[in-house]
């Protein structure tokens, strides 16, 4: 645990006792702080009582004495409407801070030399982040990975020197870390999302254009305007730019031609790697993420050779285009993430002739949007409430079985690819959310990894 000791003996309040809220109230106070905390949920307010966490209602404390609000990345700070903590804070004038900046100011505080590298955009997070503590671990470097990715970041080891954080920051977060300031800090993309959190596409892109202004070497995505923009700005700025491109030529930076990532520096360019063979890092928004994380990597001081070693053993992340399976030239796909038709386009561009198991509970929209990529399926498997509005979208375009259940569709696929010398791929990639059958996507991933090592002859991979 990482004691916060930037606030010892002051009075610190904090709404918000979740998880990493929980997390937050004890790191401050075992570095010293007078913690007030308080949740909407009495269950969460009581569980933190029971360990010793001082609790009382937020509209009853003295606010002026307070030297900081902490709030959870999970609580309205603007959007759709500030917490009515929030309105309390900000009559006070108390500075509105999250555990992001908790860390940032005890990094500062204890080892300000101490590697960070912060990673955020609208997709790609988790994979780039797991990417680069994976890369940090195999060279042998002591790494904390942690941040939105699902590790508290107060749950972490002390910043110290040579020891390298990997974190992955929602804009959440970033609103609430306003002296944010990693080594490397990493911007993949920006697309619409989450825009009932955060009002308007520029405020989204404001906040995040807050983690790259802040860093040392701000590595960029400038594949979109709004990440081509804010490129320019913050190197007009001061800032090192390395701008990373999956499609087009980069003066300074790292960019993608096909599965291989070229290296650019004013101008001049040459070969760094191949990406090709590494089954976890396919498709041109791999090139994206893993272009990202060199680029990170390099600026916090990895050498090209233990880059190219930890990229060829990276394991993927679960659920998302992870190869689980393997019968011949056949490779068995989970990416149950994606739960809606933009999350699954990547996985479907990343193979041909794929068996695509798909449905659960539609989102809105469908899967139209997925039409170009039809030729690549060779047939699709239907299971869940969308299955009849999946066949009607596929019409004529796709053959396609209503197979009702994951079970019957892996079976049925699997038989199918079995019998097609040139099919590449069993996909579970559903474009749908699981919880007309499943608990939540996990529990989907996990019963598709069961049903494929249930397969005579399939060798798993994980
Ligand atoms: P995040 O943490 O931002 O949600 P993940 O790394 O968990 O992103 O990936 C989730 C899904 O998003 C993947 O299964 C893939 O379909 C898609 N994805 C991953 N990286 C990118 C990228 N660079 N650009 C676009 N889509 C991506």
């Amino acid at each position: 645990m990482i004691a916060v000791t930037t606030f010892k003996d002051k009075q610190v309040a904090l709404f918000g006792l979740g998880g990493s809220g929980l997390a937050t109230a004890r790191a401050l106070v075992a570095g010293g702080a007078k913690v007030t905390a308080w949740d909407d949920n009495p269950d969460s307010v009581a569980k933190a009582t029971a360990e010793g966490i001082a609790t009382a209602d937020l509209r009853t404390i003295d606010w002026q004495a307070q030297a900081a609000f902490v709030l959870s990345p999970g609580v309205p700070l603007t959007h759709p409407k500030p917490h009515w903590s929030v309105d309390l804070a900000r009559a006070a004038g108390v500075e509105i801070i999250g555990d992001v900046e908790l860390f940032v100011r005890e990094r500062r505080a204890h080892a300000p030399d101490c590697p960070f590298i912060a990673i955020t955009g609208t997709n790609g997070k988790s994979t780039t982040t797991a990417l680069i503590a994976h890369i940090l671990k195999s060279s042998g470097r002591d790494t904390q990975l942690g941040g939105n990715i699902g590790t508290a970041i107060l749950t972490l080891d002390p910043p110290k020197a040579e020891r390298y954080f990997v974190v992955e920051c929602s804009s959440y977060q970033i609103d609430l870390a306003p002296t944010l300031n990693p080594t490397a800090g990493i911007l993949l993309n920006l697309t619409p999302d989450h825009l009932d959190r955060h009002g308007t596409m520029q405020h989204y892109a404001d906040v995040k254009e807050r983690l790259v202004a802040g860093a040392e070497t701000a590595v960029i995505g400038v594949d979109d305007t709004f990440c081509t923009l804010i490129a320019d700005r913050v190197e007009r700025a001061g800032v090192n730019v390395q701008r990373i491109s999956k499609r087009s030529v980069v003066e300074n930076g790292l960019y993608a031609e096909g599965s291989k990532i070229i290296e650019a520096h004013a101008g001049a360019s040459s070969l760094l790697l191949d990406l090709d063979g590494i089954q976890t890092l396919k498709g041109s928004h791999n090139a994206q993420n893993a272009a990202a994380a060199i680029a990170a990597c390099l600026a916090v001081g990895v050498s090209k050779d233990e880059i190219r070693e930890g990229l060829k053993s990276f394991p993927g992340l679960k659920h998302r285009m992870q190869p689980v399976g393997k019968r011949n030239q056949v490779v068995f796909v989970n990416d149950s993430k994606a739960t809606n038709a933009d999350a699954a386009a990547p996985a479907l561009s990343s193979y041909d002739r794929i068996y695509w198991i798909a449905g659960g509970l539609p989102k809105e929209g469908g899967i139209a949007s997925l039409a170009p990529l039809f030729p690549r399926i060779v047939k699709a498997y239907l299971i869940g409430e969308a299955a009849p509005a999946f066949a009607a979208t596929l019409g004529e375009a796709v053959p396609y079985e209503i197979s009702g259940t994951l079970e019957r569709a892996v079976e049925h696929a699997a038989a199918d690819a079995a019998a097609d010398t040139t099919a590449s791929a069993v996909m579970l990639s559903p474009a749908c959310a699981s919880f007309d059958q499943f608990k939540n996507f996990e529990v989907r991933g996990d019963a598709f990894v069961g049903h494929v090592a249930a397969l005579a002859g399939v060798t798993m991979l994980i």
